[in-house]
């Protein structure tokens, strides 16, 4: 049975990064009918917190990646771990090492100055027919384990294809601190064996703790699952996506008005691929997403065609779904808004001209707030000359009993009759005057859309 897992570390938002390799993890489950878990890789007490996990699971759950089973926190783990390391020590997989911080730091101290690799001298590692030092007393010893001193560890993955190590490049690795807490590279191995996990999809960052976690789990009898190791995502300056360089949560990107079904789909293109495919559905991306065709190269973050992907789903939203989500947009604004009918009208008209909800929410504004044209578009359009042409158009509009875009556009003709203009002339400075900008999808549509008393209101300068 396939089962797949991402395993997030609670020290922050869900990183652009992450939400790739969970969205491999979760469309590769689904794609072979599967299982996806999620696991809090909360060891890290320090850094972890309540408020980072609530952020990872709104993340996830704006992003559409369901899990079939957790959230699993690996603190709540700490009893199984435990007994695995006694079954170890016992074993004599694993041992206590009672080497204080200052020796270790003369260890390789010694071994720098000597142009030695850094390394572990297994001055507590068991060996048959070794004695080892008096344990002294009151030290709390950390946990080693026991690696193999060579031979090599060799594994086919999934992303970059077939690896070796020799295990003289890998030092007896700390499986437990002297705080008692087990580290990464041992809870994940117990945890991946425990949840029958069968591929593990994780960032190229840990494919140097891959042969560790391969010797524990050969240590501890357990069956590996498969690895692939999917390259970092690369800035705009060839530089690792990092928070210096701009949002790199998913959250942001909520927040920047992107469309879940957007970044969805275009954070699975940065690494992978289906033919010339750009655009398409979740059912598409677990139809098509069976581990093939994943780039051995980094990818590049690319905002303008994010930017692209995302208005062309603006496009295909519904109405009534951008009215709901473009609202703590408009609420950002100070406005509050419903969507009442009025408003899905009025995202209909602007839909097609915005990349975010963000820049919907900014179009929109114009119907709730007073506007604010700029200097220069005042200058330029509203001269005294257009002014009569204006005035004689809030009268017309303010006469209308009924209040449509026919209606609407029955007055602006009239006016540019009798006043013997051309529609841009007055459409220009209306437009300024009642929206705040001189360009705006057709005037009687945009007018029509706003209370009467508030376009004459506008146009009078009231
Ligand atoms: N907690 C690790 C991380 O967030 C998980 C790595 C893994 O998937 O094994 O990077």
């Amino acid at each position: 049975k396939i089962r797949t897992r991402i395993a997030p570390s609670p020290t922050g938002f869900l990183h652009l990064g992450t939400a790739r390799t969970a969205l491999y993890s979760w469309a590769y489950a689904r794609h072979y009918g599967g299982e996806f878990i999620l696991r809090i890789e909360d060891t890290d007490v320090a850094r972890s917190t309540q408020d980072s996990v609530d952020q990872i699971l709104a993340a996830m759950k704006w992003l559409g990646l369901d899990y079939d089973e957790g959230p699993i926190y690996q603190m709540q783990r700490l009893d199984r771990y435990n007994a695995v390391i006694e079954q170890m020590i016992a074993a004599g997989t694993a041992y206590r090492c009672y080497c204080t911080p200052q020796e270790l730091e003369a260890m390789k101290a010694g071994q720098e100055s000597r142009g030695e690799k850094r390394r572990y001298d297994g001055t507590w590692r068991p060996e048959p027919g070794k004695t080892l030092p008096p344990v002294p007393a009151g030290l709390k010893p950390v946990v080693r384990f026991k690696n193999p001193l060579d031979g090599d560890v060799t594994w086919n993955d999934l992303v970059k294809g077939p690896i070796t190590i020799n295990n003289r490049e890998i030092d007896d690795l700390i499986i437990v601190r002297p705080d008692g807490i087990p580290t990464y590279n041992f809870c994940v191995v117990v945890d991946d064996w425990d949840m029958n996990i069968s591929h593990v999809f994780r960032g190229d960052e840990h494919v140097n703790n891959t042969p560790w976690q391969i010797n524990i789990f050969n240590a501890l009898g357990a069956p590996l699952p498969l690895f692939g190791h999917v390259p970092v995502i690369l800035g705009d300056d060839g530089q690792k996506l990092s928070k210096r360089r701009g949002a790199v949560s998913v959250t942001a990107y909520e927040e920047g008005g992107y469309l879940p079904e957007a970044m969805l789909n275009y954070l699975s293109r940065l690494g992978w691929s289906h033919g010339d495919d750009e655009l398409f559905s979740r059912e598409q991306l677990v139809q098509w997403f069976d581990g093939e065709h994943l780039s051995k190269s980094p990818a590049q973050w690319d905002p303008a065609k994010l930017s692209w992907v995302n208005a062309s789903y603006m496009k295909l939203a519904s109405d009534e779904r951008l009215a709901h989500l473009v609202l703590p947009h408009l609420a950002k604004l100070g406005i509050e808004a419903q969507a009442d009918g009025l408003l899905e009208q009025r995202v209909a008209l602007f839909k097609d001209r915005c990349a975010t909800l963000v820049e919907l929410a900014d179009w929109l504004k114009s119907y709730f707030q007073p506007v604010e044209a700029t200097e220069a578009d005042l200058a330029q359009h509203v001269t005294e000359a257009i002014l009569p042409a204006v005035a004689a158009l809030a009268d017309k509009l303010e006469s209308l009993t009924a209040w449509d875009k026919a209606a609407v556009q029955g007055a602006i003709k009239e006016v540019i009759t009798a006043q013997g203009i051309k529609m841009p002339q007055l459409a220009i400075p209306v437009r300024v005057l009642v929206f705040g900008r001189a360009q705006t999808p057709s005037l009687d549509a945009v007018l029509a859309l706003f209370e009467q008393k508030v376009v004459v209101e506008r146009l009078r300068g009231v």
